[in-house]
């Protein structure tokens, strides 16, 4: 690949860049993959025309604005990457070309401050429950307010739950079978304090003693995800400097969207000194349905009656992580449990980060489509890994008129502990 931007400004991530543009044959096989391709229809709205974009951006031969539009729609949801049988590493494309040309680019004022809060709150629990108590006070304005502000609004619960700090260690009582530090989030501290104590409790009941290592913050995914590659690597360098890798078998996370990016901090520091730091540390984490799928649970009791469960394949584990078959175990472990499969499972709910907030028609389309395929399942309960896919989903079941209890894989397998 030729570098009309200089190949210094784009850094250590440049040589993962060309390989990704090289590497696609142009086949096309991504297509029917793409949600936004699916919902457009349009070419540049594709895997496969977002990389020419991209290229020629890249070589000179586009003007950045020309290709924004379609990059930006581009969920990240690496649906193409599972799809593509030439292995094109997509997301290494995507995340440095979105940090490299945040720089470049101009936004619209209500667009910057949109921006500015997202990645000002969200990232840092206190601010957020700031935040998310004064935009409830908020929402009887909220007819008034800008579509993306409406946007952040509809995303907050009915009630926010109240905080419930974590202890600095779980101990085992009986015989101890691993230890694990656990990344305890940001965002999903907020909205769903309770995923991390189901967490908690499983863990313990299944022999593992777990340290939530003090100091510890947001794994910087987010950021990394809309182009703030500076903002990414101060929150990533904070928690390489507070987990120690060594000390633990694993480092646990229950959200996919932060597994996913804790598993991309080696590109993250590429040629930097905190390089093999990231190495060791992503080399540790692991998805909590991963860990005890790989360590093995103990038989949860018969349900009192049966249940039949939808499971919603969230992109960042299935897609980023390669995460299919763990959770689906686990649940099929509860005895009294049966699956039920979701049409177009590979395809994203449309909730991705913040593009509820940045596209929202587009995001509210892919709801409203899993919403259907959800429903259509006629299952008892939604279960899934990521708080961002239980939010979007649930509100777009809410909206159809076939509102369903949706919880996290660990909190089913919790409640089936302690029924
Ligand atoms: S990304 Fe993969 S599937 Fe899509 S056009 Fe390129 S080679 Fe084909
Ligand atoms: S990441 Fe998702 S939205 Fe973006 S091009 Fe790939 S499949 Fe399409």
């Amino acid at each position: 690949m030729r570098h009309a931007i200089p190949v210094e400004e784009l850094g250590p991530q440049a040589h993962a860049m060309a390989q990704a543009v090289a590497s696609c044959v142009h086949c096309g096989f991504c297509l029917p993959a793409c949600p936004t391709y699916l919902t457009l229809g349009e070419e540049m709205d594709s895997p496969r025309g977002r990389i020419l974009l991209m290229k020629g951006v890249l070589e000179g031969e586009l003007a950045l604005a020309d290709a924004l539009p379609y990059v930006d729609r581009c969920l990240g949801c690496l649906g193409c990457v599972t799809a593509c049988p030439s292995g094109v590493e997509y997301g290494e494309l995507l995340a440095p070309f979105r940090a490299l040309t945040e720089k470049q680019r101009s936004r619209p004022l209500l667009e910057r401050i949109t921006r500015l809060l997202a990645n000002q709150t969200l990232p840092y629990p206190g601010r957020f429950r700031a935040a998310a108590r004064l935009g409830k006070l908020a929402r009887p304005l909220q007819n008034f307010l800008p579509v993306p502000m409406r946007a952040m609004l509809g995303l907050l619960p009915e009630k926010l739950p109240a905080s419930q700090p974590l202890p600095s260690l779980i101990p085992v009582t009986g015989r101890q079978r691993a230890r694990v530090a656990l990344l305890a989030g940001c965002a999903q501290q907020v909205l769903a304090p309770e995923i991390n104590w189901a967490t908690l409790r499983v863990l313990a009941r299944n022999g593992v003693e777990v340290v939530i290592p003090p100091g510890q913050g947001c794994c910087g995914a987010l950021s990394m995800h809309n182009g703030e590659a500076g903002q990414a690597r101060r929150l990533a360098r904070r928690n390489l400097g507070i987990f120690d890798p060594d000390d633990v078998d694993a480092i646990i996370s229950n959200a996919a969207g932060c597994g996913s990016g804790m598993h991309e901090y080696p590109l993250l520091f590429a040629g930097s000194g905190d390089e093999k730091r990231a190495e060791q540390f992503a080399a540790k984490v692991q998805d909590i349905s991963v860990f005890l799928d790989k360590l093995g649970i103990e038989t949860p009791p018969p349900l009192s009656a049966p249940l039949r469960v939808a499971y919603h394949d969230a992109c960042h584990l299935a897609h980023a992580q390669g995460v299919r078959d763990a959770p689906r175990r686990l649940l099929n472990a509860i005895p009294g449990v049966t699956l039920a499969p979701i049409a177009e499972g590979e395809i994203c709910c449309g909730s991705a980060g913040t593009y509820n907030i940045e596209q929202p028609e587009l995001a509210q389309q892919l709801g409203q489509r899993k919403a259907n395929s959800v429903a259509a399942t006629r299952a008892d309960l939604l279960v899934t890994g990521n708080i961002g896919c239980m939010t979007q989903i649930s509100n777009h079941l809410g909206r159809l008129g076939k509102p369903l209890p949706v919880l996290h894989t660990i909190q089913l397998l919790d409640q089936a502990y302690t029924q």
